[in-house]
């Protein structure tokens, strides 16, 4: 019997996804599973997932930089990240 790696699931809405640690933050960020090739492009219409869990908006290539869609979970309580951050900002302010 064939055994796969350990898949990870949303425990909002039940989907497959991935984990990325965001090197800056600490904090993991959902990602869907599958992953792509994009470059950075400020204008692209894109935001990508790098391995490093950084965000950077870019666009889809053939070849390029490994990246992820970050979940956006319909059922999360989404503002999680965001909100750890500009609770940070704000902070600082
Ligand atoms: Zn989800």
């Amino acid at each position: 019997m064939m055994r796969t790696k350990k898949k990870t699931y949303c425990a909002f809405c039940g989907k497959e996804i991935r984990w990325i640690r965001d090197k800056s933050s600490g904090k993991s960020v959902p990602v869907e599973p599958r992953c792509m090739c994009f470059i950075p492009d400020p204008n692209g219409q894109q935001i990508f997932i790098g391995l490093d869990g950084g965000a950077r908006r870019g666009r889809e290539v053939q070849d390029g930089l490994i990246g992820y869609h970050r979940h956006n979970c319909a059922m999360m309580p989404c503002h999680t990240i965001l909100s750890d951050k500009e609770a940070r900002n704000r902070c600082w302010a």
